[in-house]
């Protein structure tokens, strides 16, 4: 039942998303293993970091839209959001479109550990105390329920409806001056890998010119990813198939008669004259293909 509101907002037809597979709510919830946590940086119609916790067999969720600070000074918006799949947990990949169209990126994963035997009692109350152990995010940290903090008269979405909580940091030897989001950026799944990369691994030209968003910050950061992300498809087309493409350098290794012939139309063809979906090429190979790094 967890996971109703995570299935109703999607379309698994149109998204590469876990669908949220109930049987395995069931496992996890029996599993003595210790309980996953995970941060995945979204760029959708505005960007946000969504902590999950792991918890009866799903992921809580929380969108933190400034990103999770390690300065116990920094207290950070996390809005409450549905539950997720705990397989949701690795993903990381294009949405193309409808709920959460955009971008997700695996930015930090680990366990956590509650510093309360009563889990439960503790989110009714609004106040959790947990300590992170990731590759980004270690120590101390607290979710704290905001009252009337912020309450909109008019009843918005947002402060006031119980979805509002603070992420903040313990200080402890893991907290620090350092805007950790900025200091350490890139993905923990994807070796080296961003945004733009993200989103040149499986089709830059997904949008076609119509992001799903458009103005403001949200827009630029989208156009210059987009951007930044045709370059790299680029880059890796025309790229010397000898010392870069692991795929063409596999494939030279082969009898010639059995040889793909898709590396070389890859390289023969610019990647914007490219169709949307044939251009994406979804395989590790082409994913490890070496990325000549322009300075941005
Ligand atoms: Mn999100």
């Amino acid at each position: 039942m967890a996971l109703e509101d995570y299935k109703k907002k999607r379309n698994f037809s149109k998204t590469p998303e876990p669908s949220g597979d109930t049987a395995e709510v069931e496992k996890r919830k029996t599993q003595k293993s210790s309980l996953f946590f995970c941060v995945q940086k979204h760029l959708a119609s505005h960007l946000h970091y969504d902590l999950r916790l792991e918890w009866n067999g799903v992921l809580l969720s929380w969108a933190v839209p400034k990103g999770p600070s390690i300065d116990p000074a920094d207290k950070r918006l996390a809005m409450h959001v549905e539950d997720h799949p705990v397989e949701y947990g690795s993903f990381e990949g294009v949405i193309p479109e409808g709920y959460g169209a955009g971008i997700v990126m695996l930015w930090d994963r680990g366990s956590w550990t509650p510093e309360t035997d009563d889990v439960e009692g503790s989110l009714k109350k609004g106040d959790l105390k947990f300590t992170l152990d990731g590759f980004k995010l270690k120590g101390s940290w607290v979710l704290v329920r905001t009252g009337g903090y912020g309450r909109s008269s008019s009843g918005g979405r947002g402060a006031g409806d119980g979805r509002s909580w603070l992420l903040i940091k313990h200080r402890d030897d893991w907290a620090g001056p350092i805007d950790i989001t900025t200091f350490a950026p890139l993905s923990v799944k994807t070796p080296d890998a961003d945004l733009a990369d993200i989103l040149a691994a499986d089709n830059p030209e997904v949008w076609s010119g119509n992001p799903p968003a458009k103005g403001g910050d949200t827009g630029t950061m989208f156009r210059r990813i987009i951007e930044r992300a045709l370059e790299i498809r680029e880059e890796n087309a025309t790229a010397s198939p000898a010392a870069t493409s692991s795929a063409a350098r596999e494939d030279s290794a082969k009898p010639a008669a059995t040889r793909s012939t898709k590396p070389a139309a890859a390289k023969s063809v610019s990647a914007k004259s490219v169709s949307a979906k044939s251009a994406a090429p979804k395989s590790a190979a082409a994913k490890s293909a070496a990325k000549p790094r322009k300075k941005r």
